[in-house]
Order: C-alpha cells, then structure tokens, then sequence
C-alpha cells in the first residue's frame, strides 16, 4: 500500500476545506486535500448561493453580522470573479411584523452592516415583480456566489503550489500514535486503491460530517448537529437583487438571483443523518406559498428542481472546557491538543459559506501554534486564480464570449451557453468520466431543460474525448439522468411536467437509455 507524508492534511473539500488548503498552502506548507466525494458536493455545494452581507443577522447575531460583513467585503475583492454583485434588499411585507424594520436598521447601524432605506417606489422600478404591498425597502451588499467556482479556484490555487488535492478519497481510519493523530488512512472510492497518509497536522473539515471524524480519532463530544434545509430553484431569474423578507430569520424568507435562475430557501429541520436528503412535499409547497409573499405569482412559474443541504450545526459535550460557547450558526474551531490532549488534530465546523475564509485563517493559525511554527496569513489580500483583476463575474459573460465566436464554436448546452470549446477544456481539466462532475464545473445541464437536449451530446464530446469505453459512456450518461431526476419529480407540475414528459420520450422513447448498460 502506498504512504504520502505531508506537512498538513485536511479531510473535507467543501468550502472550509478548500479554504484551509489554500490558505496552507499560501503559507508554504505541504498540502493533501481529501474528500470522500467530489469537492464541494456536500453542503457546500447545496447551499442556497448567498454572499451574506449581514443583514440576516443584524438583529439575532450581531457577532455573526459583523464576521460577515467583513468578510463579505474580503471576498469581494480576493474572490471577484466568484461573486455577482446582485445587491441585496431587506422588505417588509404585509406578513412582517412592520416594528422589526426599526430594529433591523438599528441592527445593520450597530454591526457595520452597510444599509440605507429607499423609496418602496424605487424598489420596484428595480424589481417590477417585487409584491407592490411591500411597505419598506432597505438595500444591503448581498451578493451571490458561485461555490464550485469558488472552491476549485482554491484547490487549483493550492495545486499551483504543491498541494495534492484527492476528491472520491475517503478517510476511513485516523491513525494515533499515542497522543498525537499521526495521519489518516484514505479509500479511493472509484478504484478501491487504499493509501496511507502521514501528517504532521491533521485538519477535519468535514463540516456535518466532523463528529465521525472525530469519533474515528477516538476523540468524544464533538456533536455536529445536521439541520437539513431544502431550496428550491425557479427556471429564470424573477428578481435580480438578493430579496429577505424585513423579519427574525424563518423558513422561505429569501429569494436569491444566481446564474439563471433564482433561488427559494429555506427551512431548517434537525435530522440524525448528515446524509438525509428527505424531500417532503409540505415542505414544497409551503416554500412555494412562501414565494408568494415576496413575488406575486411565484407559485404559476416554473420551478426546476428541489435540493437539500444539511447545517453543520455545532453542540459541543464538553463546552465547559473549551473557549468555545454553543453558538449554533457560529463556527467552531477545536484545538484538540488543548481540548482533549490530542496533539496534532484542529477540527473546524459550523458557520457558513461566506466566512469559509475567517474560519480557514483560524484553522491554519492553529496549525502553525501545533507546529510551533508561526508563518501569517495572506488570504485577506490575495486574490484566488481568476480573480486577479478583481472583476465580477456578470450575468452576460457567457453571451458576450459566445457572441465573439458566433460561428465556429458550437452551442453544446443552450440554457447555461455552454460552448463546446469550454466543455472540453473542462473534460480534459477534470479527467472524470463522470458527467456530473463536469456540470458542476460548468453548469451542465443546469437549466430549464435539466440536461434534456444537452447531455446526450455532452456524452457523445466525453465518450469521443477520453477514448471511454461505450459501456462506460453509456454509465455516464445513466448517472447523470438519474442524479438530476432526484431533484426534478418533487416539483413536476405545470411547464415543468410537460419538459419532464419531454426528456422522457428523448431518452426513453428515442434514445432507449433504459436498455443501455
Ligand atoms: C440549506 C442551507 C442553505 C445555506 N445557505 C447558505 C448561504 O446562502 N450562504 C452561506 O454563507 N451559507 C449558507 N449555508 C451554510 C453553508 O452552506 C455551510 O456552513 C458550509 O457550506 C459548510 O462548509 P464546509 O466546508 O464546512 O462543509 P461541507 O461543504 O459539507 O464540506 C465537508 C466535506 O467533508 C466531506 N467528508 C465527509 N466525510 C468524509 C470522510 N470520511 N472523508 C473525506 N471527506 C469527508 C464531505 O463530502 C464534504 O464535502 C447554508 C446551509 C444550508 C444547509
């Protein structure tokens, strides 16, 4: 069996992982990323795509308003490219106890959070589908983020400097040498190939996941609580600003324009299985009414598709002894040498996406205390590949370059205007015969159609590229369709039935797909 040693080992490639590895590596340190699937399909890759500015928080968490705020700016800069600069409004409705907004704009003034209310009249000359009933509007710097974008751009970061970054390689053991953890041993889940990893510092990062990392370290009380939420994504954008609702955060209460689409979300329900994507229909339709209040007509209009995520909501046993105060939607970072006397091993979990990168910083100044060697941090200014001219990304990009090459390159995935050049630059990038890796890369099959008239395209580039057997293309193609009909049955109604109903003949009818093998 094979061993790789390296300076820092961090298991868990969602945002928070990415982070650390990035960060690690900037610092000089020698990196292994692993993750049990592909970077950033767990929570991270399922979360509702908000770059929090802190308004959310403002009046319930002031901690967390301000972490976000700052960070929120950072990310701005360091991660432009990531991030569209949608704007975010705060509105009361006629569902919305009207006193709240008083404090919200006390809330925002108290924790930083840059806000100015504006005429409602405004508003809706931005936003003509914004509920005209509406009586107060604040605007805040929300924004969206592309997180696949996001945490490759890290990991790709990272590989520039060294860092092996190991998606589908799961931790299955954690290695002790009496009282240090001294690595971990890891299964490629495509090859079955087992490798052995020696550290000089493990870091688990595998956010809901985290307590049975910790468990496999022999290491008790860190209870990761999951708090599964689900979302849901309407075909096109019927708001192009980051809309709350004026209220003390609940279920349904944001819509949140990314890509090309807009997304609902979303509830929160404690499950026992960080691995429960339960959709239940009340929770659907509930969210739809939801929309309702915020946008007029929200339920006639075609949603595409539910997901979950789960929270890594953190409940520390032994909250006694640490610094760490039961701050549920804060994160956490566990120094076990100091909490348990395991040398060597720093668990981070809980917060959210938008302040991955204060987590990270935190997670690697642990690292550099365990090592007793102190190197800072440069990621407040540093900016992620693609990023350098500190430009956002905008919502026409994919059109403009298209129009540029109007003739000579393909249209391979007309909703998401994927062109055959970047689908194959990204095939050869990625080197997976698994087609939804690449959707994540480039939002393959994202769109209103759901892969219906791309994919088998799409399967013929990739079968043609990888000289793939056509068993294996075949597979491929299997896979993708079932993965995105998971997300599609919840939500089968209207426009939506008639495209399912659509693809089905395409690749039933036509295609025969159920007798390839
Ligand atoms: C419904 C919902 C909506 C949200 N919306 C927002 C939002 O709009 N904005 C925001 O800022 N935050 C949001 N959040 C919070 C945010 O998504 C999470 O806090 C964040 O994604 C956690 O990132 P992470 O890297 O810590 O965890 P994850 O992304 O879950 O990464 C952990 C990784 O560990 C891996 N792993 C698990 N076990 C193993 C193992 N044995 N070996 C190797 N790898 C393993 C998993 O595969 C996973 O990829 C939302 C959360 C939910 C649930």
């Amino acid at each position: 069996m094979a061993t790789l040693s390296t300076d820092v080992l961090v298991i868990g490639g969602g945002a928070t992982g990415a982070g650390v590895a990035w960060d690690s590596a900037l610092r000089g340190f020698d990196v292994i990323l692993v993750d049990r699937l592909d970077l950033a399909e767990g929570t991270s890759g399922r979360f509702h795509g908000l770059l929090h500015s802190g308004g959310r928080y403002a009046v319930k968490d002031p901690k967390a308003a301000v972490e976000c705020i700052e960070e929120n700016r950072i990310l701005r800069s360091v991660a432009a490219d990531c991030i569209e600069d949608t704007g975010g409004f705060f509105v009361t409705t006629p569902w919305d106890d009207p006193a709240y907004a008083d404090r919200f704009a006390e809330g925002c003034k108290a924790t930083g959070v840059d806000c100015e209310e504006i005429d409602v009249a405004q508003a809706l000359r931005e936003e003509p589908r914004l509920n005209p009933d509406v009586s107060r509007v604040f605007r805040v710097p929300d924004a969206n983020i592309d997180i696949w974008k996001t945490v490759w751009s890290m990991a790709r970061g990272a590989q520039s400097r060294g860092a092996r970054i190991l998606p589908y390689h799961a931790a299955v053991a954690i290695h002790r040498d009496g009282d240090d953890v001294t690595g971990a041993h890891v299964r490629d889940d495509r090859t079955g190939q087992e490798l052995d990893i020696e550290a000089r510092v493990t870091v688990n990062a595998a956010g809901a996941w985290a307590g049975q990392i910790a468990d496999m370290a022999g290491i008790e009380g860190v209870r990761v609580l999951p708090g599964r939420g689900i979302m849901i994504a309407m075909n096109h954008r019927l708001v192009n600003t980051v809309v709350n609702r004026c209220q003390m955060p609940t279920d349904g209460d944001i819509i949140v324009p990314i890509r090309t689409v807009s997304v609902i979300g979303t509830t929160d329900e404690h499950t026992d299985d960080p691995d429960d994507h339960t959709v239940i229909e009340s929770e659907v339709d509930a969210m739809l009414d939801d929309g309702e209040k915020l946008v007029p007509g929200f339920r006639h209009q075609r949603a595409l598709r539910v997901w979950t995520g789960v929270r890594p909501l953190f409940e520390d046993a032994k909250a006694d002894n640490t610094e760490t105060r039961d701050v549920t939607r804060a994160h956490a970072l566990l120094d076990h040498a100091q909490r348990d006397g395991v040398k060597r091993f720093v668990t981070i979990t809980g917060g959210k996406v938008t302040t991955f990168r204060l987590m990270a910083e935190e997670t690697v100044d642990a690292v550099c205390k365990q090592l007793g060697e102190p190197r800072p941090c440069t990621t407040r200014t540093e900016p992620l590949p693609g990023s350098e001219e500190r430009r956002h990304y905008r919502i026409g990009d994919r059109l403009e370059a298209k129009e540029e090459r109007l003739t000579d390159d393909q249209l391979i995935c007309e909703c998401e205007l994927i062109r055959r050049s970047t689908l194959e630059e990204t095939m050869r990038r990625r080197a997976s015969t698994n087609l939804d890796d690449i959707r994540r890369q480039v939002r393959l099959g994202m769109g209103p159609c759901q892969g219906g008239f791309c994919i088998y395209r799409a399967t013929g580039i990739l079968h043609g590229l990888d000289g793939l057997s056509a068993e294996e293309a075949n597979g491929a193609l299997l896979g993708f369709l079932q993965e995105r009909w998971k997300g599609v049955w919840p939500v089968l109604y209207g426009d939506q039935l008639r495209q399912a109903r659509l693809d089905d003949w395409i690749f039933q009818g036509v295609l025969g797909v159920e007798h390839l093998r």
